[in-house]
């Protein structure tokens, strides 16, 4: 119904996560209720989004500038680095502005089952930054999951030589739960209470 264009868009919006057919469909609708105002103030973001934004190349962060606007933030303690999986545990830190220095974004987590290994990680860049000597704390914020811990072990065993002080945030991160779902309150606690 209504043609291949309106049909692609349904299945575009469908394939992104936490929608479906349903919800797809009703988004489509609204968009289309109004072109001028909804549809094409958002045709022009995506693409000025997908023109501009990119990976920074310190710490991983999306960004339109490179490196990325809290890496070039002269304000930041730039002794810290706050090792996260994903960029939006990333933002979700941000989000709770309980950390002033700097990230370093993973990727992801080691994991047997899916067959992740540290090469397909951001890792070897963290050791690097590490290794350039101006990074004298580095706090890891990993979920708290097997693959979370065993990535944390890792990370620890690699970042021991450089004498580096390794911290984990502790408290308040649930067993099996993810950082960016996490109310920004949780989040403070568990960053200040790393050992
Ligand atoms: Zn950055």
């Amino acid at each position: 119904m209504g043609g291949p264009e309106l049909d692609a868009l349904i299945q575009v919006f469908a394939r992104l996560p936490g929608l479906g057919q349903r919800s797809a469909r009703r988004i489509v609708l609204r968009l289309l209720q109004e072109p001028q105002t909804r549809m094409v103030p958002l045709a022009r973001a995506l693409a000025a989004a997908a023109q501009t934004v990119r990976h920074c190349s310190v710490c991983g962060n999306l960004d339109s500038q490179d490196p990325c606007s809290v890496c070039s933030d002269a304000e930041r303690d730039r002794s810290i680095v706050c090792v996260v999986e994903t960029v939006g545990d990333l933002w979700a830190l941000e989000r709770a502005q309980v950390h002033r220095g700097l990230y370093h974004v993973l990727g992801g987590t080691l994991s047997a089952l899916s067959g992740t290994g540290p090469e397909d990680l951001n890792v070897s860049p963290l050791i690097n930054r590490v290794l350039e000597g101006e990074v004298s704390e580095v706090i890891l914020a990993l979920s708290a999951t097997v693959d979370g811990a065993t990535t944390a072990h890792f990370l620890s065993d690699r970042l021991a030589p450089t004498g580096v002080r390794i911290t984990r945030v502790a408290q308040g991160v649930p067993i099996g739960g993810a950082l960016d779902v996490l109310d920004d309150g949780t989040l403070a606690t568990a960053l200040r209470a790393r050992r």
